[in-house]
């Protein structure tokens, strides 16, 4: 058995999003003026709890906006989860080593952005990591791969026998053997389609959460942002800051939600892909980007890449801040979120 982010066995990870649904969830489906309501649900997708938040001139709008939402997260996880069989990523898999698979031009957005963060992290991000992710099997295995089965494993796991055709629209696994998933960047780009499709519906603002992948629009009623907690690492159920989201995305990559620990060591689900073992230099890291799809691929790459390498890539970028709790708990702040985060 394979896992991936859309595995439906996962737990329920809300941790992240509590503070904002608290918020919210006093004002479900009631009218906050004579101009606009405050609608929020809730519902399992993508084998984790996806909340929809959507404000509207009316409650019959934010409903419907909301309902498009879902949809649409829905049909993504159509698309791309590799726990559907018939997904695209699903045929993309099964032909490694024997032909490359059409796929829609979607499917290749998403296969490209992920490509291209994994230029960005330096391979600390790569799709083609499910046979390690496999082997540790984390949830539900709890065991420790010998280096031996690990080493096997390790051709399997080479972004550079990715083929992705832009002209032909194909991608082509080059060994047989090979799997690629969106388990690290598909949440945010479900985020980020999600806003687009309750936009198109009416909503004149709202939060789409999967999980800790959240991508917000628009402010809420009376002008506030969106407030949204950072879980601290360490301590369940505190949040280590708070910060105020406007047309935003947000996402966290943390060793604290899928683990297990023997002798005092903790094995998690964030592979580094040199070593294919749990990457060690980070407890969690938070990107802020403009689109999901960028903020989930890359809390998951500078992970592995540590608080150095990933606060300067992060300088680099605009447009992109992070909150990177390093191994021995010490909190990294980038320039531009030094004055929006509060303590409370
Ligand atoms: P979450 O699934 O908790 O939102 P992430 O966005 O960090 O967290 O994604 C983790 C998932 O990505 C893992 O469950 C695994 O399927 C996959 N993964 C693990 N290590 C890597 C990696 N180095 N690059 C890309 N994907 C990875
Ligand atoms: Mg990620």
């Amino acid at each position: 058995m394979h896992s991936n982010l859309f595995n439906p066995s996962f737990r329920i990870q809300a941790c992240f999003v509590a503070l904002l649904c608290s918020a919210l969830t006093s004002c479900v489906g009631v009218p906050t003026s004579h101009e606009s309501a405050i609608v929020t649900r809730a519902q399992m997708q993508m084998g984790t709890l996806v909340k929809i938040t959507a404000v509207a001139r009316n409650e019959s709008i934010a409903q419907v906006a909301a309902t498009a939402g879902f949809a649409e997260i829905h049909r993504l996880e159509e698309l791309l989860s590799t726990w559907i069989p018939t997904s695209e990523l699903s045929r993309v898999n099964t032909s490694a080593g024997v032909m490359p698979v059409s796929v829609s031009q979607e499917t290749m957005t998403v296969i490209q952005g992920a490509i291209q963060v994994a230029e960005m992290t330096n391979g600390g991000f790569n799709i083609a990591i499910g046979p390690a992710v496999d082997a540790w099997n984390v949830i539900e295995g709890r065991r420790i791969p010998a280096a031996s089965e690990l080493e096997a494993l390790r051709p399997l796991v080479d972004l550079q026998a990715v083929h992705a055709d832009v002209r032909k629209q194909t991608i082509f696994l080059e060994k047989s053997g090979m799997r690629i998933d969106v388990g690290g960047i598909g949440k945010g780009y479900a985020a980020d389609q999600a806003v687009m499709a309750m936009k198109k519906a009416g909503a004149l603002a709202g939060v789409v959460a999967l999980s800790g992948d959240i991508k917000t629009f628009g402010q809420l009623p009376g002008g506030k942002r969106f407030p949204v907690g950072i879980q601290h690492p360490r301590k369940e159920g505190e949040v280590l800051a708070f910060i105020d989201l406007e047309n935003e995305a947000i996402s966290t990559a943390g060793d604290y939600e899928r683990f297990f620990e023997r002798d005092g060591v903790r094995y998690h689900h964030i592979l580094d892909p040199k070593t294919l073992q749990p990457a060690r230099s980070c407890q969690s890291v938070t990107v802020i980007a403009r689109e999901g799809i960028w903020a989930d691929g890359l809390d998951t790459g500078i992970f592995v890449m540590g608080v150095e390498s990933g606060m300067r890539l992060v300088e680099a970028v605009p447009g992109v801040e992070a909150i990177i709790v390093d191994h021995e708990g010490v909190v990294h702040v980038s320039s531009g979120l030094r004055d929006r985060i509060r303590k409370s």
